[in-house]
């Protein structure tokens, strides 16, 4: 159902709300535990929340998984005292086998016996009981409340708390949004070589490593579905840089320059670190040229990162955009990314998964990037699809990794122009 057309922005952002398509939060503890070295996901959840994250890490290969499952009945229904007991049986379980473990996340989830649960009064029990030995934290990964990718959000959101006070000075930058930890030492080197020393990422490598905030620190987006951390942080006093995000060499450079901005880098220093970054991520995305341009490409809301990444293939791979659909909309964080798509861009906000599957059948794209549930039936019909959790899974930010992005678009095109040939010999 169309509800809303908004013209307000230079690109019209249609309103649609329907049926779902989408995976749940809990699927971010699949990137959120390899990021977070020192720190256990336990899923308060069903069996089928226990399948999704089995299902979801299955693409990867653990020597020891740092989440769980713990799995409540029906029956516990009749008794949550019991429940209680059950879940601190098991975290303190966790905690003894698991010395190196700093901080347990209880993840609730969307069964109703799980919502009767008071997970945060338990994570501050469970904290309290450990003397601050190790923390306890606890936030929704609920299919009602999230998407997969607003699970970080609400982790990171919930540990905003924790986060130290500091009433220095001298601004502070900190990059929130989980980052690959080859990305991470990337962007440090360009800091360093900017002159920007004061840096701390947010997410850390460790649950421990928790940047302060005050009035003067500066926080920058890495990541574009953090909407809630972002106002978290801004209520404890830190100063948002608005800016495009990491997204492809263009939106990279915008990304550096507006954070350069805002620490009074020279401009000459600014060019002269970008100069190489830059110019070898431009003749990297180059090589795949052939393969992406005039190419028609097709978002379905899934991932909220559908608009840097349109506004990447659009701009430095020449692609043509069909619809842009995303879960949700921040129109301020957008701005920047929504100033650089091309005019006749159109974004869709929300899920109404049918008509929206209808207008891809119409239009036909050559890609469409959608999720995994999604993407099979689309490819039994001959349509060519991109999952979008890879885009999660894989390390797409920053100069280095604009290839590599672009390549992830490039290979089931280049498979499917593989079969044609094949098919027409
Ligand atoms: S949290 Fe809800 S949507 Fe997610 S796997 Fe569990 S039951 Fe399904």
């Amino acid at each position: 159902m169309n509800d809303m057309v908004s013209m307000s922005d230079r690109i019209p952002v249609t309103t649609e709300r329907g049926e779902r398509a989408v995976f749940c939060g809990l699927t971010s503890i699949i990137w959120l535990h390899r990021k977070i070295q020192d720190a256990f996901f336990l899923v308060i959840g069903s069996r089928t929340c226990a399948h999704l994250i089995q299902s979801a890490a299955g693409v990867m290969i653990f020597a020891e998984p740092r989440f769980a499952t713990a799995i409540l009945e029906e029956r516990d229904l009749a008794g949550l005292a019991d429940c209680n007991e059950e879940l601190d049986r098991v975290v303190n379980d966790v905690i003894s086998r698991r010395p190196d473990i700093k901080t347990v996340f209880l993840v609730g989830s969307c069964p109703s016996e799980v919502i009767k649960l008071d997970l945060d009064n338990a994570a501050a029990r469970l904290s309290r009981e450990h003397h601050g030995r190790i923390r306890v934290l606890s936030y929704s990964g609920s299919g009602i409340e999230t998407t997969f990718t607003q699970g970080e959000d609400r982790c990171l959101q919930n540990m905003v708390p924790s986060l130290p006070s500091t009433e220095s000075t001298a601004p502070e930058l900190v990059v929130v949004g989980t980052l690959a930890d080859v990305i991470e030492d990337q962007f440090r080197r360009l800091f360093d070589a900017l002159g920007i020393k004061a840096v701390r990422f947010f997410p850390g490598r460790s649950s421990n490593d928790l940047p302060a905030i005050g009035k003067h620190t500066r926080v920058v987006l890495a990541q574009p579905f953090l909407s809630d951390t972002l106002r978290a942080l801004s209520n404890r006093g830190a100063l948002h840089i608005p800016s495009c995000f990491p997204i492809g060499a263009e939106g990279t450079l915008a990304w550096f320059k507006a954070i350069a901005d805002e620490f009074h880098v020279e401009p000459s220093v600014f060019e002269t670190v970008m100069a190489s970054p830059l110019s070898r991520a431009r003749a990297a995305v180059e090589k795949l040229l052939p393969t992406l341009q005039d190419k028609h490409i097709w978002f379905l809301p899934d991932s909220q990162l559908e608009i840097p990444i349109a506004r990447f293939l659009a701009n430095e791979c020449g692609m043509r955009l069909g619809e842009i659909g995303t879960p949700y909309h921040d129109r301020y964080l957008m701005a920047s990314e929504q100033a650089l798509l091309p005019s006749a861009a159109h974004i869709v906000e929300g899920q109404d998964v049918d008509t929206q599957l209808e207008r891809v059948r119409q239009a036909q794209p050559d890609l469409t990037v959608c999720g995994l549930g999604i993407a099979n039936p689309l490819e039994a019909e001959g349509l060519r699809t991109k999952w979008s959790i890879e885009l999660l899974f894989s390390p797409i930010q920053g100069f280095d990794q604009a290839a590599d992005l672009a390549a992830l678009f490039a290979r089931p095109l280049r498979r499917a122009e593989k079969l044609r040939f094949t098919s027409c010999n």
